[in-house]
C-alpha cells in the first residue's frame, strides 16, 4: 500500500499543474495516477485529424512557463502535446507518475481521515493507495459520450469515437459518416472532406461557425517572443483581455454578440455556394449559446460535391450504414463518432464516495453538480476537485481557470498545514450560496436565452458547467483560502459539522 499525502489522479493540464505547483511550494509528498501512458489529459486522448485548439497557445499554456517557440496562434495537437511533455520533463513529474493506472475507486474513511483508492494497472492487478488529500483533475472532457441509437452495436464497418481515433483504420477514398457538428467534427471534416470517397455529415444542430484568425508567426515575432523581455507576456495580455470583452456579451447582454453572428453568416456564405445547403447549415440559435467554433475550412468542406450534409434525424444503423426517419439508407464503410463527452453526468463520479457513503453521482442526482468554487464539495472532506462544476468557458483560456484554482489548492495546503488542521469540509450554507449567486448572474446569459440545447446544462436544465462573467473575477474569488467557509478538524479530532461530528 502507498500513503501519501496527496494523491492526483489526472496527469493532463490540471493535474500537472497542480503537482508543479505543490513542488515549488515544499508539498513534495504527492502521487500523480492516470489511466494513460503519457501526460497530456485531452491532449493525449484527441489525436483526431485537425486536432488543434481553439484559444491561441500563447494564452493556452502555463502563464509560469511561456514557449516563445509557438508556431502559430492556434497550435495544433501535436505541438500542445509536446508541450505538455516538456513541461512534464523540466519538473521530472514522471518519478511521481503512476501511468496505465486506474482508479476504479475512491472513498473517504472518516476514522482513519484518509481519502482509500483502489487503482488497477493491467500488469500488477489491482493495489490500494492512501492519501490525505485527493485531487481530482481529470477533466470534464475525458469520458466519450456515445449515442443511443438503435442497432449501433450491428454495425459491421470501422467505427470511432473522435476522441478515440483509430489511426489504423485508413478511411481514404472510402464512403464516411460523421456524426455530429461540434468543436470535434468542425476539424475533423475538413481533413477527411478531401481524401474520403463520399462524406455524409449528420448534423442534428448546426452551430455557428466563425473565420480562424489563424497563421505561423513569423521570424520577426518569434526573435521578439524570445528575445525581448515582456513582449510575450504583452501579447499574452493583449489575447486575454480581447477574449475577456466576449464574456461581456456572453454573460451580461448577448445582443452585443450580434456582430459575431454576423461574422458566422459571412462564413456560411462564403465558404457554400448551393443555397440549400447553405440554409441547412445556418444555425437557428443565438451566437454563443453553444460553443462558437472557429474555422474558415468546415464550410468549404461542407460545399464539396462528395460531401451531403444530412439533417434528417438518425432513425438507426444497420450493419453497413445509417437510415434516417426519412426511410433513406445511406452505406458506408466507416463512421465516426463525434458525438461529445459525459461531462455532467461522468461515469468518474460513480466512483467517489465521501463522508455518508454516497457517490458524487449519487448527491449530484438530486440537483446537479455543484461544488464551491469549482473545487470543493459538501460532504466530500479534503478533496479538491480541479476544473468542477461551474469553472467551464466559451471564450477563452482554461489554463486561466486552471491556475486560478491552484492559487487557491496551494493556499488551502499552506493554511491547514500551518493551522494543522486534518480535515476540511465546506459548509453546506457557503457552497448553496456561492451556487445560488452563480445561477443569479446566469440569469441574463446567452447560454440560458439564446435558445439551444447544449452540453452546458444537465438534465435538470441547470447551467452547471460555465462560470459566468469575467475569469477575473474567479481570479480574485480564488487567490486565497478562506477559512471561514469551511468545517475543520485538528490532530485526530473528529471532523466539526455545525453542531454535530462525524
Ligand atoms: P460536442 O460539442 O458535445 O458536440 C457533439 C455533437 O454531436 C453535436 O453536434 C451534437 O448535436 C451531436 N450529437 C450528439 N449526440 C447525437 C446523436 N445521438 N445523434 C446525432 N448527433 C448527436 O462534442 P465535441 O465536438 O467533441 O466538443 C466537446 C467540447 O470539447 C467542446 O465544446 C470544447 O469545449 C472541447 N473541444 C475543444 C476543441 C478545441 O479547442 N479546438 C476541439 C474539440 C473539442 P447537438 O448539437 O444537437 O447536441
Amino acid at each position: 500500500m502507498n500513503v501519501v499525502k496527496v494523491a492526483i489522479v489526472g496527469a493532463g493540464f490540471s493535474g500537472m499543474g497542480a503537482a508543479i505547483k505543490l513542488q515549488q511550494n515544499g508539498f513534495e509528498d504527492f502521487l500523480i495516477i492516470d489511466r494513460g501512458v503519457d501526460f497530456g489529459g485531452t491532449w493525449r486522448d484527441n489525436t483526431y485529424p485537425g486536432a488543434a485548439c481553439d484559444v491561441p497557445s500563447h494564452l493556452y499554456s502555463y502563464s509560469f512557463e511561456l514557449n516563445p517557440n509557438w508556431s502559430r496562434s492556434f497550435s495544433k495537437q501535436a505541438e500542445i502535446h509536446a508541450y505538455i511533455n516538456e513541461v512534464a520533463a523540466k519538473y521530472a513529474l514522471a518519478r511521481r507518475t503512476r501511468f496505465r493506472t486506474e482508479v476504479t475507486h475512491a472513498e473517504w474513511d472518516s476514522a482513519a481521515g484518509v481519502w482509500v483508492i483502489d487503482v488497477t494497472h493491467p500488469d500488477t492487478g489491482s493495489a490500494q493507495v492512501r492519501a490525505e488529500i485527493l485531487v481530482g483533475a481529470i477533466g470534464p472532457l475525458c469520458e466519450p459520450k456515445l449515442p443511443d441509437i438503435e442497432g449501433i452495436d450491428s454495425y459491421r464497418g470501422q467505427i470511432f469515437h473522435s476522441a478515440r481515433w483509430d489511426h489504423e483504420s485508413d478511411v481514404t477514398g472510402k464512403r464516411v459518416a460523421v456524426i455530429g457538428t461540434g468543436a470535434s467534427a468542425v476539424q475533423i471534416i475538413p481533413e477527411l472532406a478531401p481524401t474520403v470517397g463520399h462524406l455524409d455529415v449528420y448534423q442534428r444542430t448546426a452551430p455557428w461557425v466563425l473565420p480562424r484568425a489563424d497563421r505561423p508567426y513569423t521570424a520577426a515575432e518569434h526573435w521578439l517572443f524570445r528575445n525581448v523581455p515582456g513582449a510575450q507576456r504583452l501579447s499574452r495580455s493583449a489575447i486575454y483581455w480581447s477574449h475577456e470583452l466576449v464574456s461581456f456579451g456572453l454573460t451580461y447582454r448577448p445582443n452585443a454578440l450580434r456582430p459575431a453572428q454576423w461574422a458566422g453568416a459571412l462564413n456560411i456564405r462564403r465558404g457554400i455556394s448551393d443555397p440549400v445547403k447553405r440554409a441547412k447549415v445556418t444555425p437557428s440559435f443565438s451566437v454563443g449559446c453553444k460553443r462558437m467554433l472557429l474555422s474558415n475550412t468546415y464550410y468549404p468542406a461542407l460545399g464539396r460535391d462528395n460531401v451531403d450534409v444530412v439533417t434528417d434525424p438518425i432513425a438507426k444503423v444497420t450493419a453497413t450504414g445509417i437510415v434516417t426517419r426519412d426511410g433513406a439508407h445511406r452505406e458506408v464503410d466507416a463512421i465516426v463518432v463525434a458525438t461529445g463527452f459525459h461531462v455532467t453526468d461522468s461515469p468518474g463520479f460513480d466512483h467517489i464516495v465521501g463522508r455518508e457513503g454516497k457517490s458524487l453521482a449519487q448527491v449530484w442526482a438530486t440537483d446537479g453538480m455543484k461544488a464551491y468554487k469549482g473545487a470543493m464539495v459538501h460532504g466530500f472532506p479534503n478533496m479538491f476537485l480541479m476544473i468542477g462544476p461551474s469553472t467551464g468557458l466559451g471564450h477563452t483560456s482554461m489554463v486561466f481557470m486552471i491556475e486560478s484554482q491552484l492559487n487557491y489548492l496551494v493556499d488551502y495546503l499552506r493554511t491547514v498545514t500551518s493551522e494543522q488542521i486534518t480535515r476540511t469540509e465546506v459548509r453546506a450554507e457557503r457552497q448553496r450560496d456561492y451556487n445560488e449567486r452563480i445561477q443569479q448572474t446566469l440569469g441574463t446569459s446567452v447560454w440560458e436565452n439564446g435558445g439551444c440545447a447544449s452540453w452546458y446544462k444537465d438534465s435538470f436544465g441547470n447551467i452547471t458547467t460555465l462560470w459566468p462573467g469575467f475569469t477575473f473575477n474567479f481570479r480574485r474569488a480564488t487567490r486565497s483560502f478562506d477559512l471561514d467557509a469551511y468545517d475543520t478538524a485538528r490532530g485526530s479530532d473528529r471532523i466539526t459539522i455545525g453542531a454535530t461530528t462525524a
